[in-house]
């Protein structure tokens, strides 16, 4: 045999003993692209899943459940070791994780609990309801800064999507503050428009908000004032801003109503930044892969995954085991030492 015929092989075998040695596959289904904290979710899981030895393929659905159902399939379907998911309907999908449980298969709901199924292993994600009160105290400490003589608050309140469970997590988070304050007389709903079934904001689109503001500011405000908006994600924050600087809200006597949301993305940082947007939470994507990959790297090895929860999240089927991390909330006064000290935006990306 050849010098370079040997090497060939050698190389050959190298790289197939390299294939054969890394620890597993992983599949990684996102919701969509057109939020950037799922984009971050994606990377920092192939970073750190790579890291540590794993393949991977990550895959985006663009918000199509349909298309989901056949990214995951297809996954199924190449043997993946490991399925994390980030469903965009919690409840479409039983009939596939049934399909990776026969193949053995295990699943890690990310971020959002998987429903309907008793085929989902462990939940990583944040405190959904703490996300929820501490939305609500911000805006409460919000109304009292820039309405300090007005009583009582002009709110109105929107929610996240039907078909995602943390939106109730985090519509009741924020109604453990406010519903007392409602009772008390302290905030009014000038609309009446309560509870998830009304408020709700089908798959997170910030244009479905923006149009239901530009309603409730015609048929409720006309005369009235609005203090403050209950928004639970900063894409929806950014619609119902542009409703009301549409009808003159933050320029001459009319002051910007508090408004909140989530996920610190760079537009909302940058409105807050700007006297609009109030406050966002900001819920560290990288330490949301991290605690994922630890429970994929437990799992496949054969030792107990770290959760510090086995009450809060029954999905129908089962208590799913998670691992909740802590969100944190963001107004002007920190959002530096919280996103730039942390590493988590340059300050090139805000200013
Ligand atoms: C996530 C939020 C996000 C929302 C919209 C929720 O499930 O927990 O962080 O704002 O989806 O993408």
């Amino acid at each position: 045999m050849s010098i370079k015929k040997i090497l060939l092989t050698a190389g050959a075998v190298m790289l197939f003993a390299t294939t054969a040695m890394a620890d597993g596959m992983v599949g990684i289904a996102m919701p969509t692209k057109s939020s950037a904290r799922w984009i971050s979710d994606g990377n920092s899981m192939v970073e750190q899943f790579q890291a540590a030895g794993y393949q991977t393929d990550l895959q985006y659905a663009e918000d199509d459940i349909p298309n989901q159902l056949a990214q995951i399939e297809n996954m199924i379907t190449k043997g993946v070791d490991v399925l994390v998911i980030a469903a965009i309907d919690g409840t479409t999908l039983s009939n596939a994780l049934e399909n990776a449980a026969a193949a053995g298969i295990k699943v890690i709901a990310y971020d959002r609990l998987i429903r309907d199924s008793g085929d989902v292993d462990y939940y990583a994600t944040f405190d959904n309801f703490k996300v929820g009160v501490q939305q609500a105290t911000t805006l409460v400490d919000g109304l009292k800064e820039r309405y300090p003589d007005v009583k009582p608050w002009n709110v109105e309140l929107f929610g996240g999507s039907p078909d995602d469970n943390n939106a109730y997590f985090f519509y009741n988070g924020a109604m453990s503050v406010l519903q007392p304050m409602i009772d008390s007389g302290d905030i009014v709903v000038v609309s009446g428009q309560q509870g998830m079934d009304t408020v709700g904001t089908l798959r997170w689109d910030g244009a479905v908000a923006q149009a239901r503001m530009e309603n409730l500011l015609s048929a409720h405000y006309t005369d009235k004032t609005v203090n403050g908006v209950l928004s639970p994600y900063d894409g929806l924050s950014i619609g119902i801003l542009s409703s009301l600087k549409g009808v003159g809200y933050g320029s001459g006597d009319l002051k910007m109503p508090i408004v909140t949301g989530q996920d610190a993305e760079v537009p909302s940082v940058k409105s807050i930044l700007a006297g609009e947007q109030y406050s966002t939470i900001f819920k560290d994507t990288r330490s949301l892969a991290g605690v994922t990959v630890g429970m994929v790297d437990a799992m496949l090895k054969g030792g107990e995954p770290e959760i510090n929860d086995t009450k809060t999240y029954d999905n129908g089927v089962k208590v799913v085991p998670s691992y909740l991390l802590e969100p944190l909330p963001v107004t002007a006064a920190n959002w530096e030492s919280t996103l730039i000290g942390s590493g988590y935006y340059t300050m090139d990306q805000i200013k």
